[in-house]
Order: C-alpha cells, then sequence, then structure tokens
C-alpha cells in the first residue's frame, strides 16, 4: 500500500491541512478525514520535475504532494511520458541550439571561410570548363556581338596587355554588345573577361585610360579568385539552406546566375580596386579615368544604364579612392 504526506486544501478556506493520502485498490483515502474518492474522480496533475503534483477531488478540494513525491493512477502512462519528455527536453533544446549555431556559422563565417579553402584547390580546368560554359549562355541569351571596330578592340587589348608587360597572360578579354547589361564589364573566374560596348562608349579618353583601370579591376577578381570564391560560398549557403528545408534545387546555381545577380561583397570590390589601383600606379597612370568612368556610371543610374556599378553601395567611397590616389 502507497501513502503520501499531503497538503490538504478544502476548497472552501485557505487553510491548509498536513494529513495522510493512502491508495487502496481503486481508490484513495484521506485517513484523517474519514473521506474516500474514486480514482475516476481524481484530476492528477502532470508531475514535472522540481514542482510539487496537485491532486484534485472533483468537488473543489486537493491536495499538494512534496516535491519529490509522484503520485500516478494505475495507467496514467501519459503523465510518466510527459515526465520523461520533460527530462529529454532539455537535451534536444540544446541540440537544437547546436544546430541553428553551426547554421548560422556557415551561412555567415564558414562559408567563407571554406570558400577560401576550397578556392585554390579547385583544378584549373573545372574551372575553365564551368566559365566556357557560362559565357556561352550568356552569349545565347543576353550578349550580341559587339559593334567596336577590330581596330578599337585590337588598340583595347593592346593597350592593356602592356600593362603587365612582365606577366604571363592570364586573361583573355572578350568584346560583346548587350542593352540587357549596358554599360558594364565582368570578369568570370576562368580569367575571361568580358567588355560591353556600353561602358567603352563611355571613356572619353582617347587612350581608353579608363577601360584600362576597369580591366584591371576585373583581373583583380580574377586574381583574387573572388569569382571561385562566390561560387563555393554560394553553394555551401544553398546546400545547407536545401537540407534545413528539404529542397535542393537551390544547388542548381550556375554560374551564369551567380554573374547576373550576385554583386561581389564590398571586401572583394576594395581588394579588386586596390589591384587596379596599383597596376594603374605601377604604369604611372591616373586614377583619375577610372573616376570618370565611375562617376558617369553612378549618374547614369537613374537609366538603369549599369546594374552591377550602380548599385554597389560604397560608390561614393570608390570613387573618392580614385581621386584621391591621383593626388
Ligand atoms: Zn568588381
Amino acid at each position: 500500500m502507497q501513502s503520501f504526506e499531503v497538503t490538504y486544501y478544502d476548497g472552501k478556506s485557505s487553510n491548509a491541512r498536513q494529513i495522510t493520502l493512502e491508495v487502496r485498490d481503486n481508490v484513495v483515502l484521506l485517513k484523517e478525514l474519514g473521506i474516500g474518492y474514486n480514482f475516476d474522480m481524481l484530476g492528477v496533475g502532470v508531475k514535472l520535475k522540481g514542482t510539487p503534483q496537485t491532486i484534485d477531488f472533483g468537488d473543489g478540494s486537493y491536495c499538494v504532494l512534496k516535491t519529490d513525491d509522484h503520485f500516478s493512477l494505475p495507467n496514467a502512462g501519459f503523465s510518466r511520458f510527459v515526465l520523461w519528455l520533460e527530462s529529454k527536453m532539455r537535451y534536444a533544446l540544446l541540440s537544437l541550439f547546436i544546430l541553428a549555431g553551426v547554421a548560422v556559422f556557415i551561412l555567415t563565417y564558414g562559408g567563407e571561410m571554406l570558400a577560401d579553402l576550397l578556392a585554390d584547390k579547385i583544378p584549373q580546368s573545372v574551372i575553365e570548363r564551368v566559365s566556357k560554359e557560362a559565357l556561352r549562355s550568356l552569349d545565347e541569351e543576353y550578349f550580341r556581338e559587339s559593334n567596336l571596330t577590330k581596330e578599337q578592340q585590337e588598340h583595347i587589348a593592346s593597350s592593356f596587355g602592356k600593362l603587365f608587360a612582365q606577366e604571363e597572360q592570364n586573361y583573355k578579354i572578350h568584346f560583346r554588345e548587350s542593352s540587357w547589361f549596358g554599360a558594364n564589364a565582368f570578369a568570370l573566374p576562368s580569367g575571361d573577361i568580358v567588355l560591353l560596348d556600353a561602358l567603352v562608349k563611355m571613356d572619353e579618353d582617347e587612350k581608353y585610360r579608363g577601360i584600362m583601370a576597369v580591366l584591371a579591376h576585373e583581373k583583380g577578381h580574377v586574381e583574387y579568385r573572388h569569382g571561385v570564391k562566390m561560387v563555393i560560398k554560394s553553394s555551401v549557403t544553398s546546400a545547407l539552406l536545401g537540407y534545413l528545408v528539404g529542397d535542393f534545387s537551390g544547388l542548381m546555381t550556375s554560374v551564369g546566375a551567380f554573374i547576373m545577380e550576385a554583386q561581389y561583397s564590398q571586401e572583394f570590390e576594395k581588394e579588386a580596386d586596390a589591384y587596379a589601383i596599383a597596376v594603374m600606379d605601377g604604369n604611372n597612370i591616373s586614377t583619375k579615368y577610372i573616376a570618370d568612368i565611375f562617376e558617369k556610371l553612378n549618374s547614369d543610374a537613374a537609366d538603369n544604364v549599369s546594374k552591377m556599378f550602380s548599385s554597389h553601395p560604397a560608390m561614393g567611397e570608390r570613387i573618392k579612392n580614385f581621386r584621391e590616389d591621383r593626388e
């Protein structure tokens, strides 16, 4: 026979009484009061760790057990389940927090760390194949042949080549026209740099020195493997999001889509700008020319001339850098 020392309240007054509750067959007896209740009259409170259990007798009276005591009806499996769940819950919550922490880490720093780590490990052949494929699909969808004369194209390509006389050439300039992208230039991870007519037309300098700086900036993205890093980072992110939400369609990110939508981080833009400035300085060319072009791109932003350059939040600051470097 089980018995409990309980605190009894009659439900009419706030007086508490210490009494003994005895459990027999299918009734509980409140010995001191000479009352018995059938099990099926009882409302047995759920037993939670650290809190005393309450038994409601159905007539307004009730009792409170000692904190460590646990009363359960013969088939009170459910309350045992809640007790078990409560003790497991803290582990469940803990794992949830850890998982969330890992996810946040990967989405913020982790992806970048992984990208830095892997960027140099991805074989050049893979980078080239993916880039060629991206250029091919961009050619199909958004680009047309350039309207620049052969002479203009050769002038630009050879002028740019001269800036890197001592270096082996790890880039190739592709001249294109695109109403979609307007005045723009971008580099594929392979070193294929696409230069669009509208941007060339913006450079009023007869030596295309603004274009030289833009191309140097794009080459900077290639040198620092920014494109590769971006693709790795966005793949890691979409893989993780795919895992968390159970949808892996995000994994199908193509490099083409990346080129069109992604913006390099400010850090990458700064690195590429610094590279361009170094190249210009090394060749005694003023960075005034790139500042001029950027300024035009900025003021033409309302006409949606350039999606890529104009949407850059730190554009004013970058122009200032180029201007200051001139002095
Ligand atoms: Zn850039």
